[in-house]
């Protein structure tokens, strides 16, 4: 019943007209009454302090004065109009200044009359002074509902210019909870409240709103938050068990010859713990009767290759095929090369399918998987395309996850009347608390353990000006018989001048590293595949000791003799990226370098990226620090920016609770996957709510 009173239009609230209405709808996006209980303040002030006008000493204080008005007067001329405003209390005076709305305030603003008034102050010409204060008659701040711990609610400028000043909405929420009445039903079970000592809804709502004491408020935000979260896991996991339910897949019973063989006596090196896991959880998957759809996460070099390479080889022992699918053609060429040989020795057949395949050869492979002969397919985006069918497709493997699109996963499976089994792999670790937002519907694996004997890469951060002494280095590192990358920025192809940059670069450094005693391979996104292939292919061979390039080089490359990597202009590279680059060396047994330049000039995000890099080598654990200085909408793009979108919880600071959370749902669903058990009635009826009105905070009931 509640529930269609919280659908009221803003427009019927007491103090709420048709101006304001609209303005809220603008603004904030309030249009129900529903929408404004869910305005949640941003932040807090303690309001049981005054302050005296002769005590004021700091710039920028917040602080909270009683006083009154005695004089306004416009000051300065058209843009630098003001209006200003001299306030007293017995102690000294002071400036109110408004540089907007002048004409709305002075209209309203009351001479010689008490008023408590708040904000931050300004030191200017030895007089205090403070912008747009927030004020409120002393007799109405007297009667107010709202208690000594003041709510801070997110505002807009034009809000604030058109008279909705912070004391304005807090005014509206009191209208809107006497309105209300008590009528918030609980949307928790009995059972969470209980065990997790929650307090109600009702309670929580509002403590939020008007605090008690820091007590009630710091459960009202953990009971909300939990909430919050609670609800979009319960979602997440919903979602990942209907699909488990409802998507029949091949269940790979048996692991055969083929499988057994390879890893008896072909397997070059033992499996880390990490991978044997992995394989176990993809056995698991593949065994039962629904479909995987599991995504893979592994630092880089962590070893993901060979657990794509035995998940593949099950498939073939249950008689399906299976594809890779790698983003770019340098990749899926290296996948090639390193898989063919171990499929030859025991006996399989594997195609490399790209966009400069040859016709002949497209012919060969399309009909070697329609008629079955042809076992495993490497390939680029070329895969994807019509002509590509296969007899039975049992597992697709897409590597670089986060380059394809949602709708080209949902293209591989449409490749078969029943859809394979999907493994994605990604190097970029994304945080275990932002992979379970956005991924929640996935099953998660990770590999979090290098192979054996790997030297740790040593890290430096160098500016421009020690140029000749890094030249020294390379020249020496050059002479041991290593190799070098430099890499320089390109992030948008078609910017010219990153593209000049790179040419200068090349420029000098082919001055300083001369033929015939140096050979330098370039590599950029403005060259043909082939050239770029047949550049690497020079590298990889070690006719070149140089390579320099721009992030093409990325991804996946293998050139284990590389033991030096340079990364130019650093600064301009997020922090994912450079950890990415720098796992192109420190692959063989050599003690690899890792030399991050930039100029003098840094920010502090830029500070805190090259610090990290230098302080750690662990993928997750820089995951962590680029959520935090980027947050969750920039690293995953805007496509998932909808589940990340949290009205109270924060998914870096409230990570436990975040898998509190999502631990509950988890329970929840197993104990009673249709909630239809009488204790989860609360939780049923707010799911219901939820799917109808869309906005995850639309549902209290
Ligand atoms: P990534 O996870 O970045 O794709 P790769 O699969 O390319 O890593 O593996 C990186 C290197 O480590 C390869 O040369 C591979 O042969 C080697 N490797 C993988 N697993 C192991 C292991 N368990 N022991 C030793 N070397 C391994
Ligand atoms: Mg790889």
């Amino acid at each position: 019943m509640s529930q269609d009173v919280l659908q009221t239009p803003i427009d019927y609230l007491k103090g709420v007209g048709p101006n304001r209405a609209a303005l809220l709808r603008s603004e904030l996006g309030i249009h129900t009454y529903q929408d404004l209980i869910h305005l949640f303040p941003n932040r807090y002030i303690d309001r049981t302090q005054f302050y005296k006008i002769n005590t004021l000493e700091r710039n920028n204080a917040e602080v909270q004065i009683i006083g009154q008005i005695t004089d306004i007067k416009e000051v300065g001329q058209k843009r630098g109009k003001r209006l200003v405003a001299t306030f007293r209390d017995e102690t000294g005076k002071m400036e109110l200044v408004w540089f907007r709305g002048q004409k709305w305030i002075r209209e309203r603003l009351k001479l010689h009359t008490d008023y408590v008034i708040f904000g931050k102050t300004n030191l200017f010409n030895g007089v205090f002074n403070m912008p747009h204060p927030d004020m409120e008659l002393k007799t109405d701040f007297d009667k107010s509902l709202s208690s000594a711990i003041q709510p801070i609610y997110p505002s807009t400028e034009k809000l604030s210019n058109r008279g909705i000043s912070n004391r304005a909405m807090c005014k509206l929420m009191e209208h809107l909870f006497l309105q209300m009445g008590n009528k918030f039903t609980e949307s928790l079970s009995n059972e969470m409240i209980e065990q997790q000592a929650l307090i109600s809804k009702k309670e929580a709502l509002l403590n939020i709103h008007f605090p008690k004491n820091q007590n009630l408020l710091a459960r009202a935000q953990f009971r909300l938050k939990f909430e919050e979260l609670f609800y979009i896991q319960l979602q997440l996991v919903y979602k990942n068990l209907i699909h488990k339910s409802k998507i029949k897949g091949f269940p790979f019973e048996t692991v055969g010859t083929y499988f057994n063989e390879f890893y008896t006596n072909h397997l070059p090196f033992d499996l880390t713990a990490a991978q044997k896991r992995v394989m176990k959880e993809i056995r698991v998957d593949m065994g039962s009767n629904a479909q995987m759809n599991r995504l893979l996460q592994g630092d880089v070099g962590s070893g993901k290759t060979i657990v794509a390479f035995l998940s593949m080889l099950i498939a073939i022992d249950n008689d399906f095929q299976a594809t890779l699918m790698a983003p770019t053609e340098i990749l899926a060429i290296q996948h090639y090369n390193g898989l063919k040989p171990m499929c030859d020795a025991i006996g399989l057949k594997i195609s490399l399918l790209t966009g400069s395949s040859k016709t002949a050869l497209r012919k060969e492979i399309h009909t070697g998987l329609e008629e079955g002969s042809l076992h495993i397919l490497i390939g680029t985006h070329a895969i994807l395309e019509d002509k590509v069918q296969f007899k039975n497709l049992g597992l697709a493997i897409i590597d670089e996850q986060h380059r394809f699109g949602v709708a080209q996963r949902s293209k591989l499976w449409n490749k078969n009347s029943s859809p394979p089994h999907v493994l994605v792999m990604t190097a970029t670790p994304i945080p275990r608390t932002l992979a379970m937002s956005v991924y929640g519907d996935l099953d998660i694996s990770v590999i979090d353990e290098l192979p054996p004997g790997r030297k740790p890469i040593k890290t430096v951060h160098r500016f421009d000006s020690n140029r000749l002494k890094v030249f020294g280095f390379i020249r020496d590192e050059i002479k041991k018989g290593r190799q070098i990358y430099i890499v320089y920025p390109l992030i948008n192809e078609s910017q010219k001048l990153d593209f000049k940059d790179l040419m200068d670069g090349y420029e000098s450094i082919a001055r300083e590293f001369p033929l015939p005693n140096y050979q330098i391979s370039i590599v950029h996104g403005q060259m043909k595949p082939a050239d770029k292939d047949f550049e690497m292919q020079r590298f990889l061979k070690g006719e070149t000791q140089i390579m320099v390039a721009t992030t093409v080089i990325e991804v996946g490359v293998n050139v284990p003799n590389a033991s030096v990597m340079i990364i130019e202009s650093a600064e301009r590279f997020g922090l994912s990226q450079l950890h990415q680059l720098r796992g192109r060396v420190g692959r063989g047994a050599d003690q690899s370098y890792c030399i991050l330049m930039t100029s003098h000039k840094l920010g502090n995000d830029s500070k805190t990226r090259m610090e990290t890099m230098v302080r750690s080598s662990d993928g997750f654990e820089i995951a962590e620090v680029d959520l935090k200085l980027r947050g969750p909408g920039d690293i995953m793009g805007t496509q998932q920016s909808g589940v990340l979108q949290l009205k109270i919880a924060n998914i870096v600071q409230d990570k436990e609770l975040l898998s509190l959370a999502r631990t509950w749902a988890k329970n929840i669903l197993k104990e009673d996957p249709k909630l239809s058990l009488h204790k989860h009635l609360p939780i049923h009826t707010t799911y219901v709510q939820m799917g109808k009105y869309k906005n995850i905070w639309n549902y209290i009931s």
